[in-house]
């Protein structure tokens, strides 16, 4: 079989998967054991008929898939994959260009500046930011920590880049105790450490109370280099930290940077009903998010935007090797902590330019009528709380049994009978304490019809 007719099976193959995902129960179909059993051997000796391998893992592999790309999947904070965004990604690999420098992928080098002035456009921060395609919004806070770093020590005199951080002024980290598990990570890589942070208190939907920003600010010396982390949606609730006010407070002080995570909720400054939630986020100084939670490109799509573009571009710029050809054009490289990289710039072309502005506004706002309708459904039944202000696409849900028995034991259960059911996939959280089933609607393709389907699920699997 030539390479032709291998690659219109495929296609075959996986329009078929796509074409079963609304009504295929939206679990794994196979255990771990089946799955070795498939897939684990010994190394064949000969190669094998690509047809037949091609084949072999489009049934496992559809099998064992958890219909994530689906519309009833409300795990984590997901997203699907737009077609035009999949057709996109196709090509990428089809192409096979290293996205590292203009001269190994041209097409892949513009295409990334015109996502990137796309999105900062939609986001409403400035034009002249930096902006790089990671891997996700762990790497793209790797990428903004890693400017911060640089910007803040060079401030107070110290070249990082060239002298690393042995002898350096302390750096005093600021963190909310509800910022995501990555920002720690990233933190951790960069030698700042995870433990040494000062940690901001929360209130009860997560948010930082600017009471406590006081409080940890007035213990950091002035003139001291610091960074602080806000966040742009909970991943549990959906709150926002009080952006402006908090932005205010912490560039009183002299070179003080500011990191916000927006894994998710940065794409709430698309939709003027929204935006009002992220009122002052242009103020800071670089911003996190990913095209693979809710502008619905495929894995993996990360985005790493830094006002400063000389810093960003200072940081991740790898030195001279005497081999690569710089040129007058965007050389990827300059911009993210990768060198050999995917051309993942195309499939989140692909879904800006099929969405339009208006498109990325009404995917969000739908996400997060279709979140309350949900809520609103499911406070209206016997035993069952919303523990969260439903303010974005995040609903946080407690069951208590009527025979008076331990509502975290049951809320897990829950959790556990929903995930078997198959009808829909959500997971579980500790919220305050308190065990809490959590709902994430990120995907392009849920329906109202969907929703209720969900909602009937859920109140049948508590009863
Ligand atoms: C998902 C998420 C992250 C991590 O993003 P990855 O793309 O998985 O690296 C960080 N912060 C928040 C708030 C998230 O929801």
């Amino acid at each position: 079989m030539g390479d032709d007719e291998l690659l219109r099976r495929t296609a075959e193959l996986a329009a078929d998967y796509l074409r079963s995902l609304p009504e295929r129960p939206v679990k794994t179909g196979m255990d771990v054991a089946e799955l070795r059993r498939e897939l684990v051997g010994q190394l064949p000796q000969r190669g094998e008929d690509p047809r037949k391998v091609i084949e072999h893992l489009a049934d496992v592999g559809g099998r064992a898939a958890v219909a994530m790309a689906g519309p009833r999947y409300f795990g984590f904070v997901i997203g699907g994959a737009q077609p035009a965004a999949l057709a996109a990604d196709w090509l990428t690999s089809t192409w096979d260009q290293n996205a590292g420098l203009y001269v190994a992928g041209p097409a892949a080098s513009v295409v990334e500046e015109a996502v990137g002035q796309w999105l900062l456009d939609l986001f409403g921060l400035p034009l002249d930011c930096g902006f790089g395609l990671v891997t996700g919004c762990q790497m793209a806070h790797f990428t903004c920590l890693a400017a911060a770093r640089t910007a803040v020590l060079e401030r107070a005199g110290w070249d990082v880049i060239s002298d690393g951080l042995f002898g350096a002024p302390e750096i005093a980290v600021v963190v909310g105790e509800e910022a995501h598990s990555t920002v720690l990570s990233a933190l951790q890589y960069l030698g700042l450490g995870r433990r040494r942070i000062h940690l901001v208190d929360t209130d009860e939907q997560g948010r930082i109370t600017l009471e406590a920003l006081d409080a940890v600010l007035e213990r950091i010396p002035e003139g001291q280099p610091l960074i602080v982390n806000l966040q742009a949606g909970n991943v549990n609730t959906g709150s926002f930290d009080p952006l402006r006010a908090a932005l205010e407070r912490v560039q009183r002080r002299d070179g003080a940077w500011v990191h916000v995570d927006g894994a998710f909720g940065l794409w709430a400054t698309a939709s003027p009903e929204l935006r009002h939630l992220l009122d002052g986020v242009e103020l800071a100084d670089s911003w996190a998010t990913d095209a693979h939670k809710w502008l619905n490109v495929p894995y993996d799509s990360g985005v790493a935007i830094v006002r400063d573009s000389d810093v960003h571009q200072r940081t991740m710029s790898p030195p001279h090797a005497a081999y690569l050809e710089y040129g007058q054009e965007r050389d990827e490289v300059a911009w993210v902590p990768e060198f050999s990289r995917r051309a993942r710039g195309f499939p989140a072309y692909a879904a800006l330019r099929t969405l339009g502005r208006d498109g990325v506004a009404d995917l969000v706002g739908r996400c997060c009528s279709l979140a309350a309708r949900m809520a609103g459904q499911l406070a209206g039944a016997d035993g069952v709380q919303i523990l969260n202000d439903v303010v974005l696409n995040q609903v946080l849900v407690r069951f208590t049994p009527e025979d008076g028995s331990d509502p975290d034991e049951f809320t897990r259960e829950v959790v556990h009978r929903v995930q078997e059911d198959g009808t829909l996939w959500l997971s579980g959280t500790t919220w305050h304490g308190m065990a809490a089933m959590r709902i994430s609607v990120s995907n392009w393709s849920t329906t109202e019809a969907d929703a209720d389907r969900s909602v009937e699920a859920i109140l049948r699997c508590a009863q």
